[in-house]
């Protein structure tokens, strides 16, 4: 016997046909004990997730108007759910609660984790389990910060004993017990967080796709699912836009050595993607275990003579963009070249001040600015010991015509990252699927 975590995302419990999957899922393994809902996502492609809804009906309340419109239809959504399922809880009493403290003010994070609470009692209900508020165990401190160490004694200790439990996904509270949510796609983190607390054998992600795709299926078609995939690569390929899992959702989990299975709500048989610590041995057919990438970068490039000699350059241009508190995604220099990759949003509004700072800071002969620009990483730790994928990379991008804008190799070479415009993006993913996956 083993003890497994089960999350379902928003589109596994969408409506009351898919929480009845989900019952059948979780009662075809005794292991499968500690249940972790998202918030009904989408029905169909042009439906709003429960999630948008509530943090629509927190700005209506916020300009003191009505949020009858957006509130009612997030109603008929749960009280459907309760009534085709026969489920015996009382959601309307918990849906009036809800709809008053947020025209009084509660605010955009308690609005936004209602979706989960809520859906969380239809689903404890529905399976015959003990409903557990994250609120009271995973904690953050007063600035937000989410401390793992205090939260992981505190699962432990309030999960440990029980026979099983639905936690809603998404959300734990600040010291005052007001709530805290985690960024978008955050039930993903919860249930790694109770994996860890309950040091799970198995952590179960179920979604809509059958694993971890070698490419995003909404550009490229039908790709195949990755078997396995280590930690590392997965979060180099979440961060660079891969959804399926939340970035952080590794953390608790690698630590704990617990790996993670994706898995499809709608093809239950399918094997899905495993996540582990370290990956059999590449076979040495493909050194590549997958391609994900996102638009909307921005390069600053300076140049100087005799940069090589110059002490404390890189330092002073990094600490303009510390001045106005933006992050930095990748930093290739040439002898005489430093170049900083920053995504859009970090830099908007910002950009001239940073670009005067850096003059100031650095006196460069040049600078240059290049906007727009797509990153695609092309992610494997085969690549470490198969010479020429680089090559392969560019070649296959050259053969489309397609102009490479900047380049990266990680020196873990378990990435390579190149920069293309962004009207080039969809293609050029494409053009290194061909390469890797097909023919
Ligand atoms: P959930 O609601 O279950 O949390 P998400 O929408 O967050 O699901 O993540 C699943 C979606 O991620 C898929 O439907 C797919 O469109 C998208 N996606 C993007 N890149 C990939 C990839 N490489 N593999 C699988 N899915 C991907
Ligand atoms: N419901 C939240 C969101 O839409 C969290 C999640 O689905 O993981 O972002
Ligand atoms: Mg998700």
């Amino acid at each position: 016997m083993g003890l497994k975590v089960v999350k379902f995302g928003g589109s596994s419990l969408a409506d009351a046909g898919q929480l009845k999957k989900v019952r059948d899922i979780v009662m075809s393994d005794g292991d499968r004990r500690f249940v972790v809902p998202s918030a009904p996502g989408k029905r169909f492609p042009e439906d709003i997730k429960i999630t948008d809804s509530l943090y629509k009906a927190n700005a209506l309340a916020l300009e003191g108007r009505d949020i009858s419109p957006v509130f009612d239809r997030i109603e008929e959504r749960f009280l459907d759910i309760a009534a085709r399922l026969g489920l015996s809880v009382d959601v309307k009493k918990h849906l009036d609660k809800v709809r008053a403290d947020i025209v009084a003010g509660a605010g955009a994070q308690y609005a936004a984790s209602r979706g989960e609470y809520l859906n969380g009692l239809l689903l404890a209900d529905y399976l015959g389990f003990e409903f557990v508020d994250p609120a009271g165990m995973i904690l953050f401190d007063e600035n937000g910060r989410f401390l793992s160490e205090k939260t992981n004694d505190a699962v432990a200790s309030l999960l440990m004993d029980k026979k099983n439990a639905v936690i809603p996904g998404f959300y734990g509270s600040y010291p005052d017990g007001s709530i805290r949510t985690f960024s978008r796609g955050g039930s993903d983190i919860t249930g790694a967080i109770v994996a860890r607390g309950l040091n799970a054998d198995l952590y179960e992600n179920w979604t809509d796709v059958s694993g971890f795709l070698v490419a995003d299926p909404r550009i490229v078609d039908s790709p195949a699912p990755i078997k396995t995939i280590s930690y590392m690569e997965l979060r180099e390929l979440s961060y660079m836009g891969a959804t399926v899992l939340h970035e952080d959702a590794i953390f608790p989990v690698s630590r704990a050595n617990i790996p993670i299975n994706i898995r499809n709500t709608n093809r239950p048989d399918d094997d899905g993607t495993m996540i582990v610590s370290r990956k059999p041995a590449a076979d040495g057919t493909n050194p590549v275990t997958g391609i994900a990438g996102k638009k909307g970068f921005t390069v600053i490039t300076i140049s100087k003579a005799m940069m090589n000699a110059e002490v404390g350059l890189a330092r002073r241009m990094l600490s303009a963009l510390e001045k106005y508190e933006v992050c930095f995604e990748h930093m290739p220099t040439g002898i005489d070249t430093i170049s900083l990759v920053v995504a859009d949003n970090q830099i908007e509004g910002k950009k001239e001040k940073i670009i005067a700072e850096i003059m100031e800071q650095c006196r460069p002969d040049t600078i240059e600015i290049v906007e727009d620009l797509a990153l695609i990483a092309t992610v494997g730790h085969g690549m470490v010991s198969t010479r020429g994928t680089a090559s392969r990379v560019f070649d296959a991008l050259a053969r489309e015509n397609i102009n490479i804008r900047m380049i990266d190799q990680g020196s873990s070479e378990l990435n390579i990252i190149i920069g293309v415009d962004n009207e080039n993006f969809r293609e050029a993913v494409r053009a290194i699927y061909r390469e890797f996956f097909l023919g």
